[in-house]
C-alpha cells in the first residue's frame, strides 16, 4: 500500500523520511528539515531529539497530540558555510477547529555523515 510521506515530497514514507527515521543519514539540510517536520507530524520525539545539535537540544520534548501538522512548504535552502546551511519553510497546523502556520528559518550543521538542526528564527 502506498503511504505518502507527510513532508509532501510525493514519495512514499518508507522511501522518504522513513529512511531517515530508521537511521539513514540526511544527504542535505532540506532532507533533514523534511524528516523533522514528518517526525513532528508522527509524534516521533526520539528522532527530533536525535537530529538536534547537542548544544541546543532540549532535555525532553513534549508534543501536543491534538495538534495536527497539515502541510510543509520549503521556500529556500542555501549553504551558509562549508558545513552549515539554512532552510526557510512554512508549516501549517490544525488544533481542534483552529488552524495556523509557522514560518521559520532554521540553521543546520553537517554532523558526521548526516545533518543536525541547530536553531531557528520564527517569523
Ligand atoms: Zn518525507
Amino acid at each position: 500500500m502506498f503511504e505518502p510521506c507527510e513532508c509532501g515530497s510525493g514519495k512514499s514514507y518508507v522511501g522518504c523520511c522513513g529512511r531517515l527515521h530508521g537511521g539513514a543519514p540526511a544527504r542535505d539540510a532540506e532532507e533533514l528539515m523534511r524528516s523533522r517536520y514528518c517526525a513532528f507530524s508522527r509524534g516521533n520525539t526520539g528522532y527530533l531529539l536525535k537530529s538536534w545539535a547537542a548544544e541546543t537540544r532540549p532535555l525532553a520534548l513534549t508534543l501536543d497530540p491534538a495538534q495536527q501538522w497539515t502541510g510543509l512548504t520549503i521556500h529556500r535552502h542555501e549553504a551558509t558555510g562549508p558545513y552549515t546551511a539554512r532552510v526557510r519553510f512554512t508549516a501549517t497546523w490544525r488544533l481542534g477547529n483552529r488552524t495556523g502556520r509557522l514560518s521559520e528559518t532554521s540553521n543546520f550543521r553537517r554532523d558526521g555523515e548526516g545533518w543536525v538542526y541547530i536553531d531557528g528564527m520564527t517569523g
